[in-house]
């Protein structure tokens, strides 16, 4: 079923663990991923933007959510404009993200404060970012510079009224140039300030010890984009099946939703959410209200 994000990442913070947020690209890697949460009990995120026809994939993750028990969230990723936010939320996302982060401090408090009124109006749930998350292929400066200030964090949250905050700790977006390292003293500090779910992007390479000890600091939601390509990259290329070859075409699109279930399930024991689905105590989970019925005709 269809959640607000906020339902799955105050459960997770509350449990001291993590739920990965999946790419949503399309049908394979969103089958497989809720394949995945199904077979193992995990609440699941997917992160979803307005571009490539991103409207058709959030319906179809509706028309999949609606039939397994297990909570599942959508957020629009990265939403840089008011009206993008805005659309993302008419066309039935569970969170937006809004990140103002290249903002100046009042700036990124003014645009996510409106926006999260916005959104709590229509149930949709709001994560901003504070400090900046940069490239993995400008690691050497995007690394080091822009971290979360854990104090700015505590006041940022209480200002805007966000659900939960990406925070810059030393991980960056895409594949790195380097060796990622988590200042873990920073978000050590910033989860002591703020006592509220927290967010890493760039998951991908990071390492899953460094994941693993992040979710048991505050990290309530990590971002996986690369990796799940990757793996699917990886098992196509390194596969024993010529797909060249007589009707061997037809198990191109298998392959790849078993790559991207078996990332998922691999990200769910890192993270530490396998499991978590059931038992959690959901407070009454948010279902999608049913479609009119026509009229018929007379
Ligand atoms: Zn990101």
């Amino acid at each position: 079923m269809l959640v607000p994000m906020k339902t799955i990442v105050d459960e997770a913070y509350k449990g001291g663990y993590g739920v990965p947020a999946l790419p949503a690209h399309n049908e394979l890697l969103i089958r497989g991923a809720i394949e995945a949460a199904v077979e193992s009990n995990s609440p699941l995120i997917f992160l979803v933007g307005n571009f490539n026809d991103g409207e058709f994939n959030r319906q179809m993750i509706r028309h999949f959510a609606d039939q397994v028990d297990i909570p599942i969230a959508t957020c629009l990723d990265h939403s840089p404009t008011f009206n993008d936010c805005v659309m993302g939320i008419r066309t039935g996302v569970t969170c937006i993200m809004a990140d103002r982060s290249m903002l100046s401090y009042e700036d990124n408090v003014a645009q996510v404060k409106a926006l999260a009124e916005v959104a709590h109006a229509a149930g949709v749930s709001i994560e901003a970012e504070l400090g900046h998350v940069g490239q993995g292929d400008n690691y050497a400066v995007d690394g080091v510079s822009m971290l979360t200030d854990p104090d700015e964090a505590k006041k940022f949250i209480e200002e805007t009224g966000v659900d939960c905050l990406a925070v810059a700790v030393g991980t960056a977006h895409g594949q790195y140039k380097g060796t990622p390292h988590i200042d873990f003293e920073r978000l050590q500090a910033i989860n002591e300030k703020c006592h509220h779910p927290l967010v890493l992007h760039g998951g991908s390479g990071t390492g899953d010890e460094n994941i693993s000890k992040a979710c048991t600091m505050g990290i309530a939601k990590v971002n996986v984009v690369t990796d799940v390509l990757q793996n699917a990259v990886r098992h196509v290329l390194n596969s024993e099946v010529d797909f060249t070859e007589g009707n061997n075409g037809f198990r191109l699109c298998p392959t790849i939703q078993a790559a991207a279930k078996e990332m998922a399930l691999h990200m769910f024991d890192v993270c530490g959410c396998t499991g978590k689905a059931v038992g959690t105590g959901l407070p009454g989970l948010w279902k999608a209200p049913p479609r009119p019925v026509r009229p018929s005709a007379i």
